[in-house]
């Protein structure tokens, strides 16, 4: 079918654990897209299916065929169909990809529409209970090397919360480091959040280090990092 007006793509959080975190309008978005351009077409078809959506046609969109998949994503939405991006969980294009169909729709005057909702970096930082009035996005650390060295330099830049993602097994390791640099910080580890088993743990980097012992180390992981030397 082909309208004068191109569609519209909607970038839609989706739960990072809990259902019953999905909005009004990412149902609704869900329902009425011609297509749904997802990292994970199983895992988009179960949420789907635990929705009670019926399954619009699902596109894979993923790392490794992004460059590929923008041109057939944005023939789509010039042929006039409305397109949604998910990712597996949380907020597309956070930590996950979807930046360069985004970035292609804004250079060719499509309109891209946010429908907000779950974050993990946000989710952590509201229960943090440390200061938010700035804070540092920093994502998945290098895992070695100069890159790393950058990673903790920033992330332990005095009075701005950093938010890291993590995955568990790393978790200890890197707190050992940042004991070792900047034995004053805070930290908060936020584990599963939304989910059974959600866990903060919080305290300086040393009390942190002893709790942590305590938990399984499996499971999401956000961390979070203040730095109070000035
Ligand atoms: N785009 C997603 C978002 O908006 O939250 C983040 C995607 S990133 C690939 C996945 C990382 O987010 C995980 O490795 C973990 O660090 C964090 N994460 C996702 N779900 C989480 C949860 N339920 N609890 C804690 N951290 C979580």
């Amino acid at each position: 079918m082909h309208l004068d007006a191109p569609g519209r793509l909607f970038c839609v959080a989706t739960p990072i654990g809990n259902l019953g975190d999905i909005t009004l309008r990412a149902l609704e978005t869900l329902r009425s897209v011609h297509t749904i351009a997802c990292e994970d077409t199983r895992t988009t078809g179960r949420l789907l299916a635990l929705l009670e959506i019926p399954r619009p046609r699902l596109v894979s969109y993923h790392d490794h065929n992004e460059s590929r998949r923008v041109g057939q994503i944005v023939a789509l939405l010039e042929q006039g169909n409305d397109v949604a991006l998910v990712s597996d969980a949380g907020t597309p294009t956070i930590s996950d990809p979807g930046y360069r169909v985004v970035s292609r729709c804004a250079e060719e005057g499509i309109e891209v529409i946010p429908i907000p909702g779950p974050c993990a970096a946000i989710a952590a930082l509201c229960a943090s209970g440390l200061p938010t009035d700035r804070f540092l996005f920093l994502g998945f650390p290098a895992k070695k090397g100069a890159k790393l060295q950058r990673f903790m330099a920033q992330a332990l830049e005095p009075q701005r919360t950093a938010v890291v993602y993590l995955p568990m097994r790393r978790l200890q390791g890197f707190l050992e480091d940042v004991m070792g640099r900047a034995p004053e910080t805070q930290v908060v580890v936020s584990r599963e959040l939304t989910k059974a088993h959600e866990q903060l743990v919080r305290g300086t980097v040393g009390d942190v280090l002893t709790g942590i012992a305590e938990i399984p180390q499996k499971g999401e992981c956000t961390l979070l990092l203040y730095n109070p030397e000035s």
